[in-house]
């Protein structure tokens, strides 16, 4: 089931440092330290993704990031806004494009080429980054599809000895249960071209060194993307229309970017309940040896419905997302199967891999009931979603009843034991 080297491309975007987290998952992560407590960078609303993609990098000059603190949730995040420069002369840069690596213990990696400008990322030695342009001062790099400034001074264009940087990726033999990696979006990944939200981060935990089955599950809580219904994705990444119903209607040839999901009965909001299953889902399958890629954590995290998905391809071995339908009559729990209609199934990466996709859900299904869930019709519901349309990982979409489900602490104690048994029944565990 699981892939090896799958993310050998991405690693050419050197712009965050790569890690290899040894046996726990075979793929390539791209890390980010940061080092304050800002967990994100997160735009001003209606900015738009546009001044931030790889278009900017060589067209920086005049521009200033301006970078706000801003309190959001008990957590600072950070927003970014261009402003022009006005009355300082523009760096002048030589336009390169080649890898370079940190040479000094402990770099600031800026928003703009000045000392006085907000640090944006603090990097280690050895850590590597992309360079776009040179000048005697400043070296104008990009960093997770921004473009930055590091010191010229404290990087070099050759790699340093094995043994100088990258000391951190290995865990020493020591367990590093619970410690949090961040994940963040790489543009370069499949599929990746896509998104229009993705400055969120995701979260790899590890389960135990003694009992970890090297098996990384993506836990993926529905929604929870504040703005997401306000821009549009393509549904399918050859551009053609859905084939089924749903949030959008057949035909179309987008979707919202992530809906902002249902209201329970009783008021609660979808969101929050997913975000609550989320988490004992995490720490089931922690306890039981599995590695979690978290989506999701708090209220809000500005990853779209295909950067969440091209996330699990790259970072874990399936990819299971929880949802609450939006009927009322209490139908029970079901997963989204693949579209039984030709030309989704042999439209790629579904054709590879949509009998996977179909078989977690069965899975699911069965542990659901192997533990008592109420099960609607025979489990499944034939849905064309965005997930679907770009997982190459066994990737699901779970219906965990609807409005009228008993959504309390208890039953969703239940629903994360019957996850589990069915995670665990596919992955023959
Ligand atoms: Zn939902």
């Amino acid at each position: 089931m699981r892939k090896r080297n799958q993310a050998a491309a991405a690693m050419a975007a050197a712009a965050m440092l790569v890690l290899a987290f040894g046996s726990g998952c075979q793929k390539k992560y791209e890390q980010i330290e940061l080092s304050n407590a800002g967990s994100g960078i997160e735009e001003d609303e209606g900015v738009g993704r546009g001044a931030f993609d790889g278009r900017q990098a060589g067209s920086s000059f005049g521009q200033e990031i301006d970078l706000a603190e801003q309190e959001t949730e008990g957590h600072a995040q950070t927003s970014i806004k261009e402003q022009n420069m006005v009355g300082q002369p523009a760096p002048v840069f030589k336009d390169v494009d080649e890898t370079i690596y940190v040479s000094g213990d402990s770099v600031n990696l800026r928003a703009s080429a000045s000392t006085d400008s907000q640090v944006v990322a603090v990097f280690k030695k050895g850590e590597k980054l992309r360079r776009t342009g040179y000048g005697e001062e400043w070296s104008r790099v990009q960093y997770n599809g921004m473009t930055c400034y590091i010191a010229s001074r404290y990087v070099s264009a050759a790699a340093l000895e094995p043994d100088a940087g990258n000391s951190q990726a290995t865990s020493q033999g020591k367990p590093e249960s619970g410690e949090d990696k961040v994940v963040a979006f790489n543009s370069s990944w499949k599929y990746g071209e896509f998104s229009k939200i993705n400055s969120g981060m995701a979260k790899l935990y590890k389960a135990e060194e003694g009992s970890r089955k090297g098996i990384t599950v993506c836990v993926n809580a529905g929604h929870g993307t504040s703005g997401g219904s306000s821009v549009k994705t393509l549904c399918h990444p050859d551009g053609t229309p859905k084939v089924t119903g749903g949030t959008t209607g057949a035909g179309a040839t987008s979707a919202v970017a992530v809906s902002g999901g249902m209201t329970f009965s009783d008021g609660m909001a979808e969101a929050k309940v997913t975000l609550a299953m989320a988490k004992k889902l995490k720490e089931r399958l922690l306890a039981a040896g599995y590695d979690v890629l978290m989506i999701r954590e708090s209220d809000d995290v500005q990853l779209d419905n295909v950067a969440r998905t091209v996330i699990a391809n790259n970072c874990a071995d399936c990819h299971i997302a929880l949802h609450w339908d939006s009927t009322d009559n209490n139908k029970g729990a079901f997963y989204m199967s693949v579209p039984n209609v030709s030309s989704y199934r042999n439209m790629e990466p579904v054709k590879s891999n949509w009998e996977k996709h179909n078989a977690l859900g069965e899975s699911l299904v069965a542990g659901l009931k192997s533990v008592g869930v109420k099960i609607f019709s025979n489990g499944s519901m034939e849905m064309d979603l965005t997930q679907t349309s770009f997982s190459t990982v066994p990737s699901i979409d779970i219906e965990l009843g609807d409005k009228a489900s008993d959504h309390s602490d208890a039953a969703l104690d239940t629903l994360a034991a019957g996850l589990l048994a069915g995670i665990n029944q596919y992955f023959g565990q």
